[in-house]
C-alpha cells in the first residue's frame, strides 16, 4: 500500500460543503479584496492565537518582510536566525536589505541554541528571529531575555507552528511580533497562498497594515506618521549618543536600542523626517510610504475561517499520529526519534527523525511505496546565496549533522493506523 507523506485530498473532502459553500458566497458577493472573510478571520485569528492584533498578508514570506519592514529593520543591521529552517526564514531578512546572522541549533530539538546567541550580538543587531521547526516552539524564555538584555527586538517565525504552545501560550504570542504562513502544506492552509502578521503593539500592527496595500489611504497615512516619529526619534537619539558618546561604553552606547515597545514606536530608516507634511485628504489614490501589494484574499480568508474551526481536531490527529510513531518506533538501532520539550506541546508540521543512514532509509522506503521528505539538505549558512557571508563548511555543526540524518515521514491529520502501521513495519525491516 503507498502511503503519501501528506494527502490534500482528505482534508477537503471532510470540509467540503462548509469550504465550497464559503467560497461560493464569496465569488458571488463580488467583494473579492480586504473585506468582511479578511477582517473577521484576522479577529478570529487573533482570539486563537491570543494577541490583540493581527494582519493578514499575501504569504507567510511577505509576513516576514514586512514585519521586519515595521521595526525598522533594514540595511546595516543584522539580525540572528536559525540556519536550519526553510529558506524564506533569512530570505526574508536580506530582502530588507539585511544581514543574517545564522546561530547554530541544538541537536534534540532542531530549534535555535539560546545559549550561543548572545555571543553573535554585535552593536549592529537588531532582532533575533527564532522560527519553530517543525511544529515545536524554540526556547523563548530565554531567547526574550537574551533580547531584553540587548534591546533587541524578536521576531518568531511561527509559519511551521500554528496551534503549537510554549509554558500556556500560543506559537506567535510569544514575542515582539510573530508571523505565519498558510500555505498549502502548513497546519493551518489555505488552497493557495497566504499570510499573517500577528503583535501585541497596535503601532506595529498599523504599519504593517499601511504596508501591505501600497501604503494608501487612512493605513498608509497612519504607517507613515508612525513611521515618520520613529524615524525623527531615532534621528534624536543618534544625536544624543554623538553627543554622550565620549562617557558611554561603547558596547552599552550600541546596545541603547529601545525595548519597551509599548512606550514608543519602533525606529524606521526609510520614511521622510517631515510628519507635517502629510496631505490633508486620505484616499486609496494617496500614497504615504512605499509598500507593497501583499494581501490575503476574500476567497483564500473564508476558506481559512471554515478551516480555523477544524484546526484544534487536525492538531489532536497529528499528536496522536505522532505518538503511534513514537511508540512504534521506540528503540531502533541508528534511528533517533523527534524530542519534544517539556513545558510545551508540539503541533507536528512535520514528524522529523534522525537516521544514521539516512539516504539508503529513504530509497528503501521510496521502493516500498512509502513517501518522505528531507527538510533541509542544505542549511543556509552553505546555500550558495549566502557565498558573500563566507561561512565555511564546519561552522555550523549541529545544523550539518542534522541535516545529513533528517528524514521526515509521513503524518497529516487524516493518516491511517494501517498507513501507520506499513511505515513502522517497513522502517524496522531496514533496521533489521
Ligand atoms: C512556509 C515557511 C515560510 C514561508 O511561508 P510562505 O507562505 O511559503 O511564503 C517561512 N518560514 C518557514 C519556517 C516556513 O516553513
Amino acid at each position: 500500500m503507498p502511503v503519501p507523506l501528506l494527502n490534500l485530498h482528505r482534508e477537503y473532502a471532510e470540509l467540503q460543503g462548509e469550504a465550497e459553500t464559503a467560497v461560493l458566497r464569496v465569488l458571488r458577493s463580488g467583494q473579492y479584496i480586504l473585506s468582511e472573510n479578511v477582517f473577521a478571520f484576522e479577529s478570529e485569528f487573533a482570539s486563537y492565537v491570543g494577541t490583540q492584533y493581527a494582519v493578514s498578508v499575501g504569504n507567510g514570506t511577505d509576513a516576514l518582510v514586512i514585519a521586519l519592514k515595521a521595526l525598522g529593520i533594514g540595511a546595516g543591521d543584522e539580525v540572528i536566525t536559525t540556519p536550519y529552517t526553510f529558506f524564506a526564514t533569512a530570505e526574508s531578512i536580506a530582502a530588507v536589505g539585511a544581514t543574517p546572522v545564522f546561530c547554530d541549533v541544538r541537536r534534540d530539538t532542531y530549534n535555535i541554541d539560546a545559549s550561543k546567541i548572545a555571543a553573535l550580538i554585535t552593536p549592529k543587531t537588531k532582532a533575533i528571529m527564532p522560527v519553530h521547526l517543525f511544529g515545536q516552539c524554540a526556547e523563548m524564555d530565554e531567547i526574550n531575555a537574551i533580547a531584553k538584555r540587548n534591546g533587541l527586538f524578536v521576531i518568531e517565525d511561527a509559519c511551521q507552528a500554528m496551534g503549537a504552545w510554549y509554558k500556556g501560550r500560543m506559537a506567535g504570542s510569544l514575542s515582539d511580533i510573530a508571523c505565519f504562513s498558510f500555505f498549502p502544506t502548513k497546519n493551518l492552509a489555505c488552497a493557495g497562498d497566504g499570510g499573517m502578521i500577528v503583535t501585541e503593539y497596535e503601532c506595529l500592527a498599523d504599519i504593517c497594515r499601511g504596508l501591505r496595500a501600497h501604503g494608501s489611504g487612512e493605513d498608509g497615512r497612519r504607517a507613515y506618521e508612525l513611521m515618520a516619529k520613529a524615524a525623527l526619534e531615532k534621528a534624536a537619539k543618534a544625536a544624543e549618543s554623538e553627543r554622550d558618546g565620549a562617557d558611554i561604553p561603547c558596547e552599552e552606547a550600541a546596545y541603547n536600542v529601545p525595548s519597551g515597545l509599548k512606550e514608543q514606536v519602533p525606529a524606521y530608516e526609510g520614511a521622510p523626517i517631515t510628519p507635517n507634511t502629510a496631505p490633508p485628504v486620505s484616499s486609496k489614490y494617496y500614497n504615504y510610504v512605499v509598500g507593497y501589494n501583499s494581501r490575503l484574499d476574500e476567497l483564500q480568508a473564508a476558506l481559512l475561517r471554515v478551516k480555523l474551526k477544524n484546526l484544534d481536531k487536525s492538531l489532536d490527529s497529528r499528536k496522536r499520529a505522532a505518538a503511534f510513531y513514537d511508540d512504534a518506533l521506540a528503540g531502533l538501532e541508528g534511528i533517533t526519534l523527534p524530542h519534544t520539550s517539556p513545558g510545551g506541546s508540539h503541533a507536528y508540521h512535520l514528524y522529523v527523525l534522525l537516521s544514521e543512514r539516512r539516504d539508503a532509509l529513504r530509497e528503501y522506503l521510496t521502493g516500498r511505496g512509502i513517501a518522505t521528505g528531507v527538510y533541509y539538505p542544505v542549511p543556509l549558512h552553505l546555500q550558495k546565496v549566502f557565498e558573500p557571508l563566507r561561512y565555511q563548511k564546519g561552522s555550523m555543526p549541529q545544523a550539518e549533522y542534522l541535516s545529513a540524518r533528517a528524514l521526515a515521514i509521513p503524518l497529516f491529520a487524516q493518516i491511517t493506523e494501517a498507513e501507520q502501521q506499513e511505515v513502522a513495519a517497513a522502517i524496522k525491516e531496514f533496521c533489521g
